[in-house]
């Protein structure tokens, strides 16, 4: 099976001409978030905009909005988490340096820029990078086995840590 790569854009070309593309993706159409969801049911939507500033930087803004079912850390039960992720890349042309992002203050992060360049993956990274990394309800208590470990167990201690 062909995974879906999404449109394909020219980077530069996407940017200079304010482009804009918006879409749907299955969840179980991204497989690396397979290890991260409890299941991958449900539908992401995306939209990337192609922007080139005055002072000739190119950038693509993403945006992706949708509901992932996570596996809660504490209780390891199912919970709806929605995600709300946004962020720039700049393109950065192929065989120039990429701006050290450590030493200036720029807020997006730059990404090399292809002629060919696939969105889906792009959406991909964005969603990985807004997870949680501890997801966990709100309220709800730690399974039953888990409780029943004596007060010797390091885990039992560290539980009732955590539940406070
Ligand atoms: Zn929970």
């Amino acid at each position: 099976m062909d995974l879906p790569t999404g449109p394909v854009i020219d980077g530069l070309g996407f940017a200079r001409d304010g482009g804009r593309l918006a879409g749907a993706v299955s969840v179980n159409a991204l497989l690396r978030l397979a290890d991260v969801v409890s299941d991958d049911s449900g539908i992401l939507d995306w939209c990337v905009l192609g922007e080139r500033q005055a002072d000739g930087k190119s950038y693509l803004h993403v945006t992706v909005v949708g509901e992932l079912h996570l596996r809660c850390q504490r209780c390891l039960e199912t919970m709806v988490w929605q995600l709300q992720a946004e962020s720039s890349l700049q393109l950065v042309a192929s065989g120039k340096e990429l701006p050290d992002v450590d030493l200036i203050e720029e807020v997006a992060d730059p990404i090399v820029a292809e002629k060919e360049m696939a969105l889906l993956p792009l959406v991909e990274d964005e969603v990985l990078l807004a997870l949680p990394i501890a997801p966990r309800h709100e309220t709800c208590e730690l399974p039953a086995p888990a409780r029943d470990i004596g007060d010797k167990s390091p885990f039992a201690r560290l539980a009732k840590l955590r539940i406070v």
